[in-house]
């Protein structure tokens, strides 16, 4: 087992760990160099878990410290954004961005806006975000960043000034061939124009590729909004082509009730499969016979005007049933809501019911023991990384449409779209598969890792 093997190399000598022969001492040094940060802790465990094997078939990897270099951000910065609402109250907001990998192209990565924000969120996304950018064969680092602004309930141009502020602080620290910000939690179209149109009033003439989700009419591309929940059910019929199965009256549970959620549930219902469940801060909403087109458009206009799944729920015969939807015995899990929602008993839960797949349109929805029980039980689960990169793929498409100077079409994308989650499942499948079967997170993992390492070791010290 992995968790036995040693890392060939003298460890963090910085952190006066003196020498790692496990992955466990190796965590213990990590905790201790920066502790406050479990989220970070809990996905560089599993990365580590995934990649000491490899690490240990390459000892000059362990020589250059490679995975040490890799594990922490180039920068970070930190910066308090100040605004005035309606009312004329004063308002201040702490921001960040986390520049976690610039290896293999700008640093890429989301923005979200959320009250509960804090730098370990940031820092587990940031490093996340460089292994799935690397996953997706694209020139793309990684990095993440947002704010404790907290856009519900405000008006558009409360946001809008807000938006304003923020990016006079972040603009000097971002560029096309530097760091390119898109949407994520709260953040989308609307915040991206915003956010362009007060990037643009302080670097004139320096392109549209300086953010990607932008809305169509200011450089972005079509079927960005969609691209992150299309590719979930993308890379999900990939999975279970794999295994000759298909998602035709398939039933299937989703959590959260965003932008994810919302488009998975969409391409999951035109694709056949039986979508019995949402999920936001008023509960599950679970609708036994299964969502139509015609109904999850009554509740994406719910949300859209500010309403919760609970004032939607009789309209589209479905009723509320707890916080979380895992105990509704579905055959396929998609966790979209946010990370840790998903733990052992939910995970517990899951396999006795008979689920055979788990796909995580969020970002580590899986906590560490939730991750133990489907590993130990064989069920397939799709890591964040591999599953929900069909979003940061189509902003690498939208850098491309902005550099290329020419749109691309909605079938192009998509199609592109299609290739590129077709193309990371295969990859992934490829340095996972242990016997019959597919060890989806140590594919990802592996697979991202040797694009890093070896960038990391031809580029020197
Ligand atoms: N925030 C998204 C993610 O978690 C997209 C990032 C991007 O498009 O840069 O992958």
């Amino acid at each position: 087992m992995p968790r036995q093997a040693t890392l060939p190399v003298s460890g963090l000598d910085h952190t006066n760990v003196g020498t790692v022969r496990t992955i466990d001492s190796f965590m213990d040094g990590l905790r201790d160099r920066e502790p406050h940060l479990p989220l970070f802790h809990q996905a560089a465990e599993a990365v580590a878990r995934s990649v000491w094997p490899t690490l240990h078939q390459h000892p000059a990897w362990g020589e250059l410290r490679i995975f040490e270099r890799l594990l922490d951000p180039d920068r970070e910065l930190r910066f308090r954004v100040d605004w005035v609402d309606d009312e004329g109250a004063v308002h201040t907001e702490t921001a960040w961005r986390i520049q976690h990998s610039d290896l293999l192209g700008p640093y890429k990565g989301g923005l979200r806006f959320t009250p509960r924000l804090n730098r370990d969120t940031l820092r587990f996304l940031a490093f996340e975000q460089s292994f799935k950018g690397a996953l997706t064969g694209l020139p793309q680092g990684g990095a993440k960043g947002g704010s404790t602004f907290d856009p519900h309930g405000r008006s558009d141009a409360e946001v809008m000034r807000f938006c304003q502020a923020f990016m006079s602080r972040l603009a000097d620290h971002i560029g096309a061939h530097l760091d390119v910000p898109a949407g994520d939690m709260n953040v989308g179209a609307r915040e991206l124009g915003y956010l362009f149109g007060a990037y643009r009033r302080v670097h004139a003439g320096a392109g549209r590729g300086v953010l990607t989700g932008k809305p169509i009419a200011s450089g972005g591309i079509e079927l960005r909004t969609e691209a992150t929940g299309y590719g979930l059910i993308y890379t999900v019929l990939e999975a279970l082509r794999h295994r000759d199965e298909d998602l035709a009256d398939r039933v299937v549970a989703v959590s959260g009730a965003g932008n994810v959620a919302l488009h998975a549930a969409e391409k999951a219902i035109e694709e056949g499969a039986v979508v019995i469940s949402l999920s936001d801060t008023s509960g599950t909403l679970h609708v036994k016979e299964g969502l139509d087109a015609e109904r999850l458009d009554r509740v994406r206009d719910a949300k859209a005007s500010g309403n919760h799944l609970r004032d939607v729920a009789g309209d589209v015969g479905g009723r509320m049933v707890g916080t979380t939807p895992w105990h509704l015995e579905p055959a396929i899990a998609l966790p979209c809501a946010m990370q840790n929602e998903l733990g052992v008993e939910d995970a517990t839960a899951l396999v006795k019911s008979g689920c055979t797949l788990v796909a995580e349109g969020a970002n580590m929805p899986c906590t560490a023991e939730a991750v133990g029980v489907f590993h130990e039980s064989g069920v397939a689960r799709l890591p964040g990384k591999l599953a929900n990169a069909g979003g940061v793929s189509v902003s690498g498409f939208e850098m491309a449409q902005n550099a290329q100077l020419v749109p691309w079409t909605r079938d192009r994308v998509d199609e592109a779209l299609r290739d590129r989650m077709r193309d990371m499942h295969a990859r992934t499948v490829e340095h996972g598969t242990e016997g019959s079967h597919v060890d989806y997170e140590r594919g990802a993992n592996v697979t991202a890792f040797l694009r890093l390492a070896q960038a990391m070791e031809s580029q020197g010290v």
